[in-house]
């Protein structure tokens, strides 16, 4: 069925490539797979945000998976209130929006951890009863229930009698991960982080926690061995499992499978984009968006020179663009140059630059047609249930250097703060990279 959009909302990160980065693979999986008409992601830290992804399907019928290890704070909280959904089943403006069960809740979730812990005590050969295994999750003192799936997954091993203890434990709760050398007392102790993607928190904090100077071999801490185990995300099943969610929540089955590159993305404002294309292949001049020139045929770098990578699937020029290094802020201006994607057909420009700049063509489309209305500070942070509440309170002077800062490094005029939309590319709210630097600014400046 076309008419409906899959989106998979999730945590992202301004340090890490991968938190996102794992889930715009299940997004690449799931558009191959036909898994419905159109198929994107939407992040709390990166582009294209929560509050913002909904503007970017044209679907009427659209899903909602929270890809995130437990029902808590960002599943019951940031992601209904950021997406408007009060409701599991949401209608407005001629389109119902289902929010599908977290990940978490997914009975294959149980089997991974098994599978996990049974490689590594086959691997090393442990003796069981000699063994511990601590689940780590990340856990907040926001909200207890998000320990609710960590402790399931614990109690599920436990009850199997598999080794001799079992544990959960957390970065951000009690009981604290360094607790296990207390509470446990096996020779041997595996060591999982529950949590999808090998982000920061699995590469540095949780490690660091643990006493762990190495993650690739076994290491002794406080006389213990202890094998710390890779994340979730290596699971084939995962992705599976995100589209069985999205099924239980009413997707309709599809059987549009095409495995060839730059299909099933988000289509609003495509239709424009296809129209100013040709319009301007009259003209002979390319349209520019940013740091990218687009025409019926190719999408290059405005500062190419001759030697230019061909890019032929959205992985790859994902993995150009944004991972090595990391941009958080995707639409931030120093898109690397060196490549181009030649295209089989127009509309594959639009798939082309929801890939570099997910979101914009939506609002330079909805600019073009009257439509685009831009969110002023103070709506953005009074929607807000943490620590970006009231920060429109923040002295002028302080919004002003942030907006002249962040804003100023990006190809997105901050339409929210300067009001009429004078560059053909708006902004319609203050993201969660100008969020975070203006509340550290605030925070200095105490
Ligand atoms: S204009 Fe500013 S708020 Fe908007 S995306 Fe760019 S950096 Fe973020």
């Amino acid at each position: 069925m076309t008419d409906s959009a899959l989106i998979l909302a999730g945590h992202g990160s301004h340090i890490s490539p991968n938190t996102a980065g794992v889930v715009w693979s299940y997004v690449d999986r799931l558009r191959a797979l036909g898994a419905a008409g159109e198929v994107t992601a939407c992040f709390w830290k990166e582009p294209p945000a929560l509050n913002q992804v909904l503007d970017t399907v044209k679907a009427t019928q659209i899903f909602v998976v929270p890809v995130f290890t437990a029902q808590g704070y960002f599943t019951a909280s940031v992601i209904p209130s950021e997406m408007a959904l009060p409701r599991p089943v949401t209608r407005r403006d001629g389109k119902t929006i289902t929010l599908a069960r977290p990940l978490g809740e997914h009975p294959a979730m149980t089997r991974v951890v098994r599978n996990i812990v049974r490689v590594h005590i086959d691997e090393h050969n442990l003796d069981r009863a000699d063994t511990a295994v601590a689940i780590i999750g990340h856990g907040t003192r926001r909200n207890p229930n998000s320990r609710a799936t960590t402790r399931y997954q614990a109690k599920v091993l436990r009850d199997m009698n598999w080794v001799g203890e079992v544990v959960d434990v957390y970065l951000d709760d009690e009981p604290e991960i360094q607790s296990i050398y207390r509470t446990t007392s096996a020779g041997n102790i595996i060591a999982l982080p529950y949590f999808l993607a090998p982000g920061s928190h699995v590469s540095i904090d949780v490690p660091r926690a643990l006493g762990l100077s190495d993650r690739a071999a076994p290491q002794t801490v406080a006389g213990r061995k202890i094998f710390y185990t890779q994340s979730l995300s290596g699971d084939e099943s995962i992705c599976s499992a995100i589209h069985e969610l999205a099924l239980e929540a009413g997707l309709p089955v599809c059987r549009d499978s095409d495995s060839r590159s730059w299909r099933g993305f988000p289509k609003a404002g495509r239709h424009s984009l296809v129209k100013a294309l040709k319009e301007r292949t009259n003209q002979k001049k390319p349209l520019q968006f940013g740091q990218v020139m687009v025409t019926e045929k190719r999408v290059w770098h405005c500062d190419n020179d001759a030697c230019s990578t061909p890019m032929s699937s959205a992985a790859q020029l994902r993995a150009r663009l944004r991972e090595d290094p990391f941009r958080p802020l995707l639409t931030s201006a120093d898109l690397p140059a060196g490549w181009h994607v030649d295209l089989d057909r127009p509309a594959q420009a639009h798939a082309v630059l929801e890939t570099i700049y997910p979101g914009l063509v939506a609002d330079w489309a909805a600019k073009h047609q009257g439509n685009f209305l831009a969110e002023p500070l103070k709506v953005t942070s009074e929607r807000q249930i943490g620590m970006f509440k009231g920060i429109h309170n923040l002295a002028a002077e302080l919004i002003e250097r942030t907006v002249a800062k962040v804003c100023g490094a990006c190809v997105r005029q901050p339409t929210w703060w300067q009001g009429e939309p004078k560059s053909d590319l708006p902004c319609k709210a203050a993201c969660n990279y100008w969020l975070s630097n203006a509340a550290k600014l605030g925070e200095s400046a105490l």
